[in-house]
């Protein structure tokens, strides 16, 4: 069952052999700025371990799955869904939308890596673009995660880590938990 506040991504595309680590970033990038789950199309499956591990080591809560049948998974979404493009509208346009939108139910944020099907242009709610310029999708997911939360991602605290980074001016610090 989906939890109404949720906000998931999900990571399209994955090319193995050249996105393995794309794919790792777009599932820690999304933890790290504020979603509660990433949901990986099968062939990035591999990385779901990797994305685990941080979560385990510096905390949650955040889930990981995998589909092999992403444009169900989009179908069958009951909820919102940004689909993050190049060709979309600006995220400065319509974020004050969408946060609107996501009052009422979750929300399902959509990456891709190589060309996206149609499909994906037409169940989504919003296409949405960082800048109408070609770039990345971590920064893509960086930039709306952070527009879409008002910057309160950034003072999250995190459950059941076993160490804790301590901000330093200089150097490191990490104490176990
Ligand atoms: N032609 C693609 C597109 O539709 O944005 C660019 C492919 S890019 C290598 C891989 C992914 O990065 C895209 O599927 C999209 O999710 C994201 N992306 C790249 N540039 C973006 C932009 N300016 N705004 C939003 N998302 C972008």
């Amino acid at each position: 069952m989906q939890d109404t506040q949720e906000v998931a991504v999900l990571r399209l595309g994955h090319r193995p052999g050249r996105d393995e680590r794309m794919t790792t970033h777009v599932g820690l990038t999304a933890r790290a700025l504020g979603a509660d789950r990433a949901i990986l199309a099968k062939d990035g499956a591999s990385q779901q371990g990797t994305i685990e591990d941080i979560t385990d080591r510096f905390g949650g809560p955040f889930a990981v799955e995998t589909t092999d049948n992403p444009i169900g998974f989009i179908e069958d979404w009951d909820g919102t869904i940004v689909h993050l493009t190049m060709y979309g509208l600006p995220v400065q346009d319509v974020e004050t939308e969408i946060r609107t939108d996501h009052e009422d139910g979750p929300l399902l944020v959509v990456v891709g890596a190589e060309k996206v099907p149609w499909d994906v242009y037409e169940n989504a709610d919003y296409n949405v673009a960082v800048t109408n310029q070609p770039h990345s999708e971590i920064a893509s997911l960086a930039v709306f995660l952070d527009h879409l939360f008002e910057g309160a991602e950034l003072d999250r605290e995190w459950e059941d880590a076993d160490r804790n980074v301590v901000p330093q001016a200089a150097g490191k610090r990490v104490d176990e938990a």
